[in-house]
């Protein structure tokens, strides 16, 4: 049996890592020595798998076949990981999902623990969440950490390190066919978002953390690490709470502890044509949409490139830099372990009971649908649909041609008649409207609103 430490130990780090004495937080601190001290992350134990990223400390990411072979490798070493393939890209790379869990994980959900799952580069060109997890769920599986066990005993967790393998092949934001994943939660055109939305309903998870990077344009606000909530008013508002709990108190504070500096996403966007404001209620990207249906979303983001002179004259391609960002995504790692020890059964109750009261709310018509506004940005009067209505109505060429769409957002049809109609009385409730009705922004097809409940 191998000894379970990891190598991170022996990276050089005195801060007490919360996966393990100088674990995933040693990241953090070897990515700063590294600069003074560059042969740092390279006295590293031989004995638990590396990553590519770590081999090569930071002179370049891991590469797709150096992500099978370690995946593999950790899963054949360790009891607690096992790694499905999930899913095919367009060019048909395969999708890992990643479980976790003590003595070894599941294979499906167990309601009495909460879930969690984290997404990694989902645009290809941000990889440094993707190399976070592997990092961090490699340090699970080895870890000696009592608390941290603990915690693999009691809750599930679940990794899909790379959802675009073909973006990250390419060094591309979108997928092979040109589709930015991250607006496609909605229409699920891709078979990647496809097969993420299958693992979000098949586990249901109560927290979804989607690890991303955005490009820094040299505005007047830089931040290290952002980090954005579902804020769709049609969205739980305990879910939009606990989810921004999970930013504020967890993220955020843990980035500022590191020295970093932290803000929400969508203010002070600043790019050449202005400022851009990110769609706060914005409901086709994973958060919005995980949020929708009552999962704790979390948009996490490190600073990428942009205007190099201008990100405090640092190399944005330099090792040391990929190592600082990715040791921003450990952080947030660590960061979210830390809200799941202290609020998991509080995320698994909000997320279970949201689900409950958007099939009650539905039934009897008490909560009204939004179509604009956000948790910031109270609605205009004609963007709000009071009572909204018992049903939609679909026709049999609408039913045909959104009938897998629906099944994947877990939204059940059923048939009255010639008529196919979708119930408001359901789980997913806060979707419907939003993907049925011709007055979303988002929708996929004009369904008839029925006002006149029976
Ligand atoms: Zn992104």
């Amino acid at each position: 049996m191998m000894e379970r430490r990891s190598f991170l130990q022996l990276a050089g780090a005195t801060s007490g890592g919360l996966i393990l004495p100088g674990g995933l937080t040693a990241v953090a601190n070897a990515a700063e020595a590294g600069r003074e001290s560059p042969g740092r992350l390279a006295s590293t134990r031989d004995d638990v798998p590396r990553t590519g990223f770590e081999q090569r400390r930071g002179d370049g990411w891991t590469l797709l076949d150096e992500e099978l072979e370690f995946l593999s490798s950790v899963a054949a070493l360790s009891d607690r990981v096992d790694v499905d393939v999930v899913g095919e890209s367009v060019q048909g790379r395969p999708l890992h999902l990643v479980r976790i869990g003590v003595p070894q994980p599941t294979t499906t959900r167990n309601r009495r623990r909460s879930a969690a799952l984290w997404i990694g580069a989902q645009h290809g060109n941000e990889p440094a969440g993707r190399e976070a997890m592997l990092i961090a769920l490699r340090d699970l599986a080895f870890t000696d950490n009592a608390m941290l066990v603990q915690q693999m005993r009691a809750q599930q967790m679940l990794v899909i390190p790379t959802a675009n393998p073909d973006g990250r092949a390419a060094n591309d934001r979108e997928n092979s066919n040109a589709v930015d994943l991250n607006r496609d939660y909605f229409s699920l055109t891709q078979p990647e978002t496809r097969a993420i939305q299958a693992v979000a309903l098949d586990w249901d998870p109560d927290v979804v953390v989607d690890h991303h990077e955005y490009r820094n344009w040299g505005g007047p606000v830089e931040t290290d690490v952002r980090y954005l909530w579902p804020r769709n008013l049609n969205t739980d508002p305990a879910v939009r709470r606990l989810a921004r709990s999970l930013c504020e108190d967890y993220i955020a504070r843990g980035a500022r502890r590191e020295g970093w500096t932290a803000d929400e996403y969508w203010r002070h966007s600043v790019g050449p044509h202005g400022v851009y404001f990110m769609n706060p209620a914005g409901a086709t990207g994973n958060t919005g949409a995980m949020g929708l249906r009552h999962s704790l979303g979390v948009t996490f983001e490190s600073v990428r490139d942009g205007n190099l002179e201008d990100y405090a004259g640092e190399d944005m391609t330099s090792p040391a830099n990929k190592r600082d960002r990715v040791a921003r995504h450990v952080q947030a790692v660590e960061d979210t372990l830390r809200f799941l020890r202290d609020c998991g059964r509080q995320a698994l109750r909000t997320s279970t009971e949201a689900a409950l009261l958007a099939a009650r709310d539905g039934a009897d018509r008490s909560r009204p649908t939004y179509w604009g506004g956000a948790d910031n940005d109270p609605p205009a009067d004609d963007e709000i649909d009071d009572p909204p209505p018992c049903h939609y109505e679909l026709t049999r060429q609408q039913a045909d041609q959104l009938s897998t769409v629906l099944a994947l957002h877990g939204i059940r049809v059923q048939r009255r008649e010639s008529k196919f109609e979708v119930p408001m009385g359901q789980a997913t409730r806060p979707a419907i409207p939003l993907l049925l009705d011709e007055r979303s922004d988002d929708r996929l097809g004009n369904a008839r609103p029925v006002y006149g409940c029976e």
